[in-house]
């Protein structure tokens, strides 16, 4: 098992489901020539194994040559539930992240082309970093900055009130479709400015200019 690193004291709390959301940002959905989905939002998965702790090395897998950064607010799952509706939606919130969505962009172009899942994409080992856990009064999820540098670039910079769906639409959607429990996590989308990271790169995360996650591409 993995654990979640927690910014103050908490019991162990063991990494589950991590559920990510596609295009939920309109300019990231425009730059990557699709749209906003207008039904159902666009949902996919990274196991448990896919963790990469704040400070840790990510390898490219050899498969591929494409790697991209989507800096990402995570909200993490504090208690199980299956129908949660939008109004408790927060009560379910054990606190907050900043992830990157590391994604193989060259293999998920062909996923794309041949109608296949994005597992291989999206899922590969280490392809979700993430930051400690922060308290869920330390922020306000509709109004949240997120930055990504690469070696001491700004590559990224949004804010979540950019978001074409909410948290609690979010976590009401996800809840209902898969229920959540105790440990999953929601990787809430991208704004715009994905790019490549070469290998030899430092990237650095931002949520609220307080919360940093920090990992090398090798
Ligand atoms: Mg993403």
């Amino acid at each position: 098992m993995v654990f979640y690193t927690f910014s103050e004291q908490q019991p162990s709390l063991a990494i589950g489901t991590m559920y990510c959301i596609g295009r939920n940002f309109a300019a990231h959905a425009r730059e990557m020539g699709a749209e906003v989905p207008d039904g159902a939002p666009l949902v996919f998965l990274k196991p448990p194994s896919a963790y990469t702790p704040h400070t840790g090395l990510v390898t490219i897998p050899k498969f591929s040559n494409n790697l991209h950064h989507e800096v990402e607010l995570v909200v993490i799952i504090g208690k199980d539930g299956d129908t949660i509706t939008e109004q408790e939606a927060r009560d379910y919130i054990i606190g907050y992240a900043v992830g990157v969505d590391l994604t193989l962009r060259d293999i998920q172009t062909i996923a794309k082309q041949k109608g296949e899942p994005w597992a291989t994409a999206k899922s590969f080992r280490g392809s979700a970093p993430l930051s400690s856990v922060i308290p869920p009064h330390s922020i306000d999820d509709t109004n949240a900055e997120l930055e990504l540098y690469v070696n001491g670039e700004l590559r990224q910079k949004g804010n979540t009130n950019q978001m074409e769906r909410s948290v609690p639409a979010l976590i009401a959607y996800i809840s209902s479709v898969f229920g959540l429990r105790r440990g999953d996590c929601i990787f809430t989308g991208t704004p715009e400015g994905v790019a490549q990271i070469h290998s030899q790169s430092h990237v650095k995360a931002i949520l609220n200019s307080h919360t940093v996650l920090e990992f090398t591409v090798e």
